[in-house]
Protein backbone atom coordinates (compact mmCIF):
# COMPACT_ATOMS: atom_id res chain seq x y z
CA UNK A 1 0.00 0.00 0.00
CA UNK A 2 1.53 3.28 -1.13
CA UNK A 3 2.25 6.01 1.97
CA UNK A 4 -0.15 8.30 2.90
CA UNK A 5 0.33 11.79 1.57
CA UNK A 6 0.84 14.86 3.79
CA UNK A 7 -1.61 17.65 3.15
CA UNK A 8 0.68 20.53 3.32
CA UNK A 9 -1.65 23.54 3.63
CA UNK A 10 -1.26 27.34 2.27
CA UNK A 11 -1.87 30.28 4.57
CA UNK A 12 -5.53 30.65 3.66
CA UNK A 13 -6.17 26.94 4.38
CA UNK A 14 -4.59 27.31 7.85
CA UNK A 15 -6.28 30.66 8.85
CA UNK A 16 -9.13 28.84 8.52
CA UNK A 17 -8.42 25.76 10.57
CA UNK A 18 -7.61 28.82 13.02
CA UNK A 19 -11.56 30.15 12.40
CA UNK A 20 -11.99 25.67 13.39
CA UNK A 21 -9.89 26.19 16.38
CA UNK A 22 -11.17 29.52 17.59
CA UNK A 23 -14.86 27.27 17.34
CA UNK A 24 -12.82 24.65 19.72
CA UNK A 25 -12.11 26.77 22.44
CA UNK A 26 -15.13 28.30 22.91
CA UNK A 27 -16.79 24.83 22.67
CA UNK A 28 -13.89 23.25 24.94
CA UNK A 29 -14.48 25.83 27.51
CA UNK A 30 -18.06 25.47 27.67
CA UNK A 31 -17.65 21.73 28.43
CA UNK A 32 -14.80 22.23 30.95
CA UNK A 33 -16.86 24.51 33.16
CA UNK A 34 -19.89 22.29 32.73
CA UNK A 35 -17.61 19.62 34.03
CA UNK A 36 -18.46 19.05 37.75
CA UNK A 37 -19.66 16.16 40.02
CA UNK A 38 -22.91 15.52 39.36
CA UNK A 39 -23.26 15.99 35.80
CA UNK A 40 -23.25 13.24 33.50
CA UNK A 41 -21.17 13.00 30.46
CA UNK A 42 -23.64 13.12 27.60
CA UNK A 43 -24.90 16.78 29.30
CA UNK A 44 -21.07 17.69 28.96
CA UNK A 45 -21.64 16.77 24.83
CA UNK A 46 -24.78 18.64 24.80
CA UNK A 47 -22.98 21.92 26.19
CA UNK A 48 -20.22 20.79 23.37
CA UNK A 49 -22.79 20.17 20.88
CA UNK A 50 -24.63 23.16 21.30
CA UNK A 51 -21.47 26.02 20.94
CA UNK A 52 -20.54 24.33 17.78
CA UNK A 53 -24.42 24.78 16.73
CA UNK A 54 -24.55 28.27 17.85
CA UNK A 55 -21.06 29.00 16.03
CA UNK A 56 -22.60 27.38 12.67
CA UNK A 57 -19.47 24.65 12.70
CA UNK A 58 -19.50 21.08 11.97
CA UNK A 59 -18.92 18.08 14.43
CA UNK A 60 -16.00 16.15 13.30
CA UNK A 61 -16.18 13.47 15.84
CA UNK A 62 -20.11 12.62 15.24
CA UNK A 63 -20.71 9.52 13.05
CA UNK A 64 -16.72 9.66 12.35
CA UNK A 65 -16.57 5.25 11.93
CA UNK A 66 -20.35 5.98 13.75
CA UNK A 67 -18.87 7.90 16.79
CA UNK A 68 -22.27 8.61 18.76
CA UNK A 69 -21.36 12.16 20.28
CA UNK A 70 -19.08 15.00 19.28
CA UNK A 71 -16.57 14.74 22.04
CA UNK A 72 -14.63 11.98 23.61
CA UNK A 73 -15.29 11.83 27.25
CA UNK A 74 -12.66 9.55 28.77
CA UNK A 75 -13.13 9.16 33.03
CA UNK A 76 -10.39 7.51 35.04
CA UNK A 77 -8.81 4.73 33.92
CA UNK A 78 -10.54 5.28 30.43
CA UNK A 79 -7.57 6.03 28.51
CA UNK A 80 -9.54 8.20 24.84
CA UNK A 81 -12.36 7.50 22.86
CA UNK A 82 -14.37 7.36 25.97
CA UNK A 83 -18.82 7.80 24.66
CA UNK A 84 -20.61 10.53 26.36
CA UNK A 85 -23.41 8.50 27.96
CA UNK A 86 -24.96 8.31 31.67
CA UNK A 87 -21.96 8.15 34.05
CA UNK A 88 -22.22 10.83 36.48
CA UNK A 89 -19.24 12.39 37.31
CA UNK A 90 -17.89 11.74 41.07
CA UNK A 91 -15.79 13.97 43.15
CA UNK A 92 -12.27 13.65 42.29
CA UNK A 93 -12.74 11.80 38.92
CA UNK A 94 -10.21 12.62 36.37
CA UNK A 95 -11.87 13.18 32.71
CA UNK A 96 -10.59 13.82 29.36
CA UNK A 97 -12.98 16.07 27.24
CA UNK A 98 -11.58 15.54 23.03
CA UNK A 99 -13.08 17.55 20.98
CA UNK A 100 -13.00 18.78 17.07
CA UNK A 101 -14.70 21.32 14.96
CA UNK A 102 -15.05 21.83 11.03
CA UNK A 103 -15.13 25.28 9.74
CA UNK A 104 -15.43 25.51 5.80
CA UNK A 105 -14.19 22.29 5.55
CA UNK A 106 -11.22 22.80 7.67
CA UNK A 107 -10.81 20.92 11.13
CA UNK A 108 -9.60 21.65 14.60
CA UNK A 109 -8.59 19.01 17.18
CA UNK A 110 -7.89 19.50 21.06
CA UNK A 111 -8.33 17.55 24.59
CA UNK A 112 -8.20 19.12 28.52
CA UNK A 113 -8.35 17.11 31.03
CA UNK A 114 -10.32 18.25 34.17
CA UNK A 115 -9.90 16.70 37.75
CA UNK A 116 -14.24 17.45 39.10
CA UNK A 117 -14.26 18.29 42.79
CA UNK A 118 -11.13 17.56 45.06
CA UNK A 119 -8.43 16.98 42.79
CA UNK A 120 -5.66 13.67 44.09
CA UNK A 121 -3.11 15.48 44.24
CA UNK A 122 -1.19 12.48 42.51
CA UNK A 123 -3.70 12.65 39.48
CA UNK A 124 -2.72 16.68 39.23
CA UNK A 125 0.81 15.72 38.67
CA UNK A 126 -0.48 13.37 36.42
CA UNK A 127 -2.09 16.14 34.14
CA UNK A 128 0.25 19.12 34.83
CA UNK A 129 3.14 16.69 33.53
CA UNK A 130 0.99 15.67 30.30
CA UNK A 131 0.00 19.39 29.59
CA UNK A 132 3.49 20.38 29.81
CA UNK A 133 4.83 17.45 27.67
CA UNK A 134 2.37 18.66 25.04
CA UNK A 135 4.04 21.87 25.50
CA UNK A 136 7.34 20.42 25.28
CA UNK A 137 6.32 18.52 21.86
CA UNK A 138 4.72 21.67 20.47
CA UNK A 139 7.92 23.68 20.92
CA UNK A 140 9.97 20.80 19.42
CA UNK A 141 7.79 21.36 16.18
CA UNK A 142 8.95 25.11 16.10
CA UNK A 143 12.66 24.19 17.17
CA UNK A 144 13.18 20.70 15.21
CA UNK A 145 13.93 19.34 12.22
CA UNK A 146 11.91 16.06 11.99
CA UNK A 147 8.65 14.98 12.97
CA UNK A 148 9.83 12.69 15.41
CA UNK A 149 11.80 15.37 17.54
CA UNK A 150 8.18 15.87 18.77
CA UNK A 151 7.69 12.56 20.51
CA UNK A 152 11.79 12.82 21.19
CA UNK A 153 11.10 16.19 23.32
CA UNK A 154 7.72 14.84 25.21
CA UNK A 155 9.29 11.93 26.24
CA UNK A 156 12.71 13.50 27.57
CA UNK A 157 10.46 16.14 29.44
CA UNK A 158 8.37 12.98 30.84
CA UNK A 159 11.46 11.03 32.02
CA UNK A 160 13.34 13.92 33.41
CA UNK A 161 10.20 14.53 35.94
CA UNK A 162 11.07 13.58 39.02
CA UNK A 163 9.34 11.86 41.99
CA UNK A 164 7.19 8.13 40.57
CA UNK A 165 7.47 7.88 36.66
CA UNK A 166 4.75 8.10 34.37
CA UNK A 167 3.75 6.04 31.77
CA UNK A 168 3.61 7.12 28.32
CA UNK A 169 1.12 5.63 25.67
CA UNK A 170 2.10 4.02 22.57
CA UNK A 171 -0.92 2.63 21.29
CA UNK A 172 -2.22 5.65 20.07
CA UNK A 173 -0.15 8.94 18.39
CA UNK A 174 -0.85 12.39 17.29
CA UNK A 175 -1.21 13.00 13.50
CA UNK A 176 -1.32 15.72 10.68
CA UNK A 177 -4.88 17.65 10.48
CA UNK A 178 -6.23 19.39 7.52
CA UNK A 179 -9.19 18.48 5.36
CA UNK A 180 -9.71 15.75 7.47
CA UNK A 181 -9.21 15.20 11.10
CA UNK A 182 -6.88 12.61 10.90
CA UNK A 183 -3.75 12.48 8.41
CA UNK A 184 -0.60 11.79 7.51
CA UNK A 185 2.25 11.57 9.36
CA UNK A 186 1.72 10.08 12.95
CA UNK A 187 2.75 11.77 15.74
CA UNK A 188 4.71 9.52 18.16
CA UNK A 189 4.87 10.78 21.99
CA UNK A 190 7.98 9.06 22.54
CA UNK A 191 11.78 8.82 21.33
CA UNK A 192 11.86 6.28 18.63
CA UNK A 193 14.86 5.38 15.54
CA UNK A 194 12.78 6.86 13.04
CA UNK A 195 13.34 10.34 12.63
CA UNK A 196 10.35 10.88 10.75
CA UNK A 197 9.51 13.31 7.86
CA UNK A 198 10.81 17.06 8.06
CA UNK A 199 9.11 19.93 10.17
CA UNK A 200 8.00 21.89 6.86
CA UNK A 201 5.77 24.77 6.46
CA UNK A 202 2.16 24.28 5.27
CA UNK A 203 1.83 21.08 8.13
CA UNK A 204 -0.33 20.99 10.17
CA UNK A 205 -0.28 18.47 13.16
CA UNK A 206 -1.97 17.42 16.07
CA UNK A 207 -0.25 16.71 19.01
CA UNK A 208 -1.68 14.46 22.03
CA UNK A 209 0.50 12.97 24.40
CA UNK A 210 -1.56 10.58 26.61
CA UNK A 211 0.27 9.57 29.76
CA UNK A 212 -1.31 6.83 32.99
CA UNK A 213 -0.09 6.62 36.21
CA UNK A 214 0.41 2.93 35.74
CA UNK A 215 1.25 0.22 33.11
CA UNK A 216 1.43 1.52 29.51
CA UNK A 217 -0.98 -1.64 28.08
CA UNK A 218 -4.35 -0.93 26.89
CA UNK A 219 -7.71 -2.65 26.44
CA UNK A 220 -10.54 -1.72 24.10
CA UNK A 221 -14.00 -2.62 25.79
CA UNK A 222 -16.94 -4.12 24.11
CA UNK A 223 -18.56 -0.53 23.52
CA UNK A 224 -15.68 -0.85 20.46
CA UNK A 225 -14.59 2.47 21.24
CA UNK A 226 -13.40 3.43 25.16
CA UNK A 227 -10.15 2.27 25.63
CA UNK A 228 -8.40 1.46 29.04
CA UNK A 229 -5.60 1.14 30.96
CA UNK A 230 -5.55 -2.66 31.86
CA UNK A 231 -4.35 -2.50 35.31
CA UNK A 232 -6.94 -0.32 35.73
CA UNK A 233 -4.37 3.20 36.42
CA UNK A 234 -5.40 6.94 35.75
CA UNK A 235 -4.76 7.98 32.65
CA UNK A 236 -5.05 11.44 30.89
CA UNK A 237 -4.72 13.56 27.33
CA UNK A 238 -3.99 17.12 26.61
CA UNK A 239 -4.00 17.89 22.73
CA UNK A 240 -3.47 20.86 20.46
CA UNK A 241 -4.08 21.28 16.76
CA UNK A 242 -0.56 23.20 15.74
CA UNK A 243 0.22 25.01 12.28
CA UNK A 244 3.93 25.34 10.75
CA UNK A 245 4.17 28.13 8.95
CA UNK A 246 6.78 30.07 6.78
CA UNK A 247 7.47 32.62 9.61
CA UNK A 248 7.03 29.94 12.18
CA UNK A 249 4.43 27.92 14.39
CA UNK A 250 0.78 29.11 15.31
CA UNK A 251 -1.42 26.67 17.71
CA UNK A 252 -4.81 26.61 16.66
CA UNK A 253 -6.32 25.47 19.51
CA UNK A 254 -5.27 27.85 22.21
CA UNK A 255 -6.37 31.76 22.38
CA UNK A 256 -2.75 33.18 21.96
CA UNK A 257 -1.58 30.55 19.82
CA UNK A 258 0.74 28.85 22.47
CA UNK A 259 2.40 32.33 23.42
CA UNK A 260 2.49 32.09 27.17
CA UNK A 261 3.40 28.86 27.58
CA UNK A 262 6.20 28.60 24.89
CA UNK A 263 8.14 31.49 26.23
CA UNK A 264 9.59 29.22 29.04
CA UNK A 265 10.78 27.05 26.20
CA UNK A 266 12.21 29.77 24.44
CA UNK A 267 9.57 30.04 21.45
CA UNK A 268 7.37 32.69 20.10
CA UNK A 269 4.61 31.59 18.21
CA UNK A 270 3.49 33.66 15.43
CA UNK A 271 0.16 34.06 13.87
CA UNK A 272 -0.12 32.24 10.39
CA UNK A 273 0.41 35.36 7.83
MG1 LIG B 1 -8.53 14.75 19.77
MG1 LIG C 1 -6.30 13.97 17.67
Amino acid sequence: MAQPRIQYKTNAQMRTMREAGLVLIKALDAAVAAARPGITTAEIDKVFAAVLAEEGAASNFLGYYDFPATICTSVNEEVVHGIPGGRVLADGDIISIDGGAIVDGWHSDSARTVIVGTADPEDQRLSDVTETAMWHGIAAAAKGRFVGDIGAAIDDYVSSVPGKPLGILEDYVGHGIGSEMHQAPDVLNYRTSHRGPKLKPGMCLAIEPMLVRGGIETVTLEDDWTVVTTDGARSCQWEHTVAIHDKGIWVLTAPDGGASRLAPLGVTPVPVP
